[in-house]
């Protein structure tokens, strides 16, 4: 049998390969650019380039393509193959530093939000050398940033290895007060935890709702859903079982840790976590991830449902985001120490997280903002869509001694000085003991969980690399200039808790009087999409993009433009495939149904037996389907209406007001006279059949 240990990385183009097919002096340049971001220039870019090619070729490839993200949220590649020809008539396999290092698609079909003219439709993509070369499908994949031509980022990753270098930035200016002069570079780390649903191809192939909008617009909840929370952790079934051990097996041959898998709180979900990586990586992974699902699970006849709420009634899908920051050096930034002084360091940290996250909880939930994600945020399944952050009573104390100033224990006498002594033990959370909170602090990192299943995990680091970025540079500007560092340090660490203790919540999310206490606290409630992306042009936010070089404004412009389009664009989706779905099916279905009932009353009546149980069942379908129509009639009426709405805040905020609430109330009504229709006259499988037939 083949181990897993042999096989591990086969398809990546690591370390491990780069040092045996690379000489010593070209290698070490390499890795220079890897760790450090020196710049790399053509004559080690060809050498690299052979190997690489030499490497693809022995395995299998026959193309190459560079791999990006563009703001589709989905990743785009474009094969080209190695071979060029010879005078003679014949090939060769051909690939040069050039190629590599940077390709020119054609950028005129991504979005850009009004950054890119059609006429100039060129873009480039510029190769990441911080995430490795792989091969999927006989091509070999070069992660690449994707530009415009004016340098103006059109992509996810571009932003993000941003935020990675602001994050470096800032903290290695903290970490040199602390004395750390031996630490080269900080970044963060991300372990994304990926929830999904499996359900079988054929049932899928006759949902239009689930072929075109990937969730279920219309379905009556079977007789059993998840209340006996019987499928948690429950025993894995054979066929999903099958599923997995195949993806873990193509996973692991792309060099991607997955750890965990089992079985989520919805019947047919399921849940996947790889061990954390550099986010950067961790980013490419999760894409990979995500794409290889949707791929195995077809091999196996299932579809992978990725969005954020495939079935009403049930939970939907997220994607818990485990992030931390480390150094070269190996030390977790988000570990409290065992002395003194790396719990002085430790709390520093910490704080500026709380501070980032109170100062852009409007980003935060931002970048996480979809309309998939809508229905779970709030939804008491998911967290709230108030931002706030749980550390646990033991930390709770401790931040509490400090704001006070007085004594931790009840002994009266353990008073806490930062820099002058240590932190109680505190318990490492790995039993997820509040999962009502949005951001949770676990033991040795923060886990943000309100991210939506289907969304790259890019956005929400974004904006945690950069807001992080900003409270550990105000800290720096403050502390490089202190003639007293411990006391300062105190002073500054008690007064950030002061500042923003107002964000930290230890209670139940999901409760109402939580509402009303964060709106006490002054936190924000952004309950959907519309309401929320607004505030990603506050002067706060693109004065903290432009001054971290995050964003230009115009790319900040552009991308609330994009999001706004996409929203919209993916309700309207949403709405006509109601429409379809209505109009040719579900309608004409209950009026067919209903004919077979008045015959069988009009063959009763001349019988002279009792009909009532027909006529009684047809009057319900015909009071249903006259109600259906109307409200089809007027959803029709309301699409037409928003054709005319040109401002695209108001035409978001009609889609969620009119369009998504009429496409509901039209979903009430049918969902009820399913409940009535013999189950051969209903057009579709049902909810039972979508959750139950997978075994
Ligand atoms: P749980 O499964 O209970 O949420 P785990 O400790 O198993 O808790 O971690 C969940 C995820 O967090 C995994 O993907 C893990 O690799 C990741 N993780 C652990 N440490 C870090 C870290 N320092 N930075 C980022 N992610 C981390
Ligand atoms: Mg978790």
């Amino acid at each position: 049998m083949k181990q897993v240990t042999d096989y591990f990385g086969c398809l990546v183009f690591d370390d491990k390969v780069m040092k045996s097919k690379l000489s010593s002096d070209i290698y070490k340049k390499l890795k220079k650019t890897i760790n450090e971001g020196k710049e790399l220039d053509i004559s080690v870019a060809n050498s690299v380039a052979l190997a690489m090619k030499d490497w693809a070729i022995e395995n299998g490839a026959t193309h190459y393509t560079h791999w990006f993200q563009p703001m589709t949220g989905v990743t785009a590649e474009k094969h080209d193959s190695f071979i060029s020809p010879e005078a003679d008539g014949t090939i060769i396999m051909e690939f040069k530093g050039k190629e590599l290092i940077k390709g020119e698609p054609d950028a005129s079909s991504f979005p850009s939000g009004g950054l890119r003219a059609t006429c100039e439709a060129r873009g480039y993509t510029a190769w990441d050398p911080t995430s490795y070369a792989f091969i999927k499908d006989k091509v070999l994949c070069i992660p690449t940033a994707f530009c415009s031509y004016g340098g103006q980022a059109l992509d996810k990753k571009t932003p993000l290895l941003r935020s990675m270098q602001a994050l470096n930035k800032q903290a290695l200016r903290v970490l040199k007060l602390f004395g750390h002069s031996d630490v080269i570079t900080v970044k963060t780390t991300v372990g994304p935890e990926q929830e999904y649903f499996l359900v079988d191809k054929e049932m899928y192939n006759k949902r239009k709702d689930l072929i075109y909008t990937g969730r279920t617009l219309f379905g009556k909840m079977a007789p059993k859903g998840q209340e006996l929370e019987d499928h948690y952790f429950g025993v894995i079934k054979p066929r999903v079982q099958a599923f997995m051990n195949d993806l873990n097996e193509e996973l692991w041959k792309l060099g991607i840790l997955a750890k965990t898998e089992h079985n989520e709180v919805a019947p047919a979900q399921h849940e996947l976590a790889p061990i954390f990586a550099t986010t950067n990586i961790a980013a490419d992974h999760n894409q990979i991830t995500m794409e290889l699902m949707q791929k195995i699970a077809k091999k196996h006849d299932l579809v992978c449902l990725l969005h954020e709420k495939p079935f009403k009634g049930v939970n939907g899908s997220g994607k818990h985001n485990n992030w931390s920051m480390s150094t070269n050096t190996g030390i977790n930034l988000l570990e409290p120490g065992d002395t003194p002084s790396e719990n002085a360091q430790f709390l520093l940290f910490l704080v500026s997280v709380i501070k980032a996250v109170d100062d852009y909880q409007d980003l935060l939930r931002i970048s996480v903002a979809s309309a998939g994600n809508d229905f779970r945020l709030g939804a008491n399944e998911a967290p709230p869509a108030i931002i706030s952050i749980f550390v646990g009573s033991e930390l709770e104390a401790v931040l509490e001694s400090i704001e006070t100033g007085k004594p931790l224990k009840a002994d009266g006498k353990s008073f806490l000085k930062i820099g002058a002594d240590v932190l109680p033990e505190l318990p490492k959370d790995s039993t997820d003991r509040n999962r009502t909170s949005p951001f949770a602090f676990t033991g040795n990192k923060f886990e943000f969980r309100a991210l939506g299943s289907s969304e790259s995990i890019s956005c929400a680091n974004i904006i945690l690399n950069t807001a992080v970025a900003e409270s550990l540079k105000q800290f720096a500007d403050k502390l490089e200039n202190s003639k007293d560092f411990k006391n300062d340090l105190h002073e500054l660490i008690k007064k950030t808790i002061i500042d923003h203790k107002r964000i930290i919540f230890n209670g139940n999310g999901y409760d109402e009087a939580w509402v009303v206490e964060a709106s006490k606290r002054g936190l924000l409630n952004l309950k959907s999409t519309p309401e929320a992306l607004p505030y990603y042009l506050h002067d706060k936010n693109v004065k903290l993009f432009t001054s971290h070089g995050i964003y230009t404004t115009d790319e900040i412009h552009a991308r609330y433009e994009i999001a706004q389009e996409h929203y919209t664009k993916v309700v309207n989706i949403e709405a006509l495939t109601v429409l379809d779905m209505a109009s040719k099916d579900i309608l004409p279905a209950i009026s067919k149904y209903s004919k077979e009932l008045a015959d069988t009353i009009s063959a009763k009546k001349v019988l002279g037996v009792d009909y009532s149980y027909e006529f009684d069942i047809l009057t319900k379908l015909s009071d249903g389907l006259k109600k259906a129509y109307e409200i089809k009639l007027t959803l029709e009426a309301s699409l037409a209406k928003a054709k005319d709405i040109s401002a695209i805040e108001k035409l978001s905020m009609f889609y969620k007001e009119e369009i998504l609430t009429k496409m509901e109330a039209l979903r009430d009504v049918v969902d009820n006279l399913e409940g009535l229709v013999d189950k051969k006259a209903w057009p579709y499988p049902s909810y039972g059949d979508l959750l139950y037939s997978v075994n």
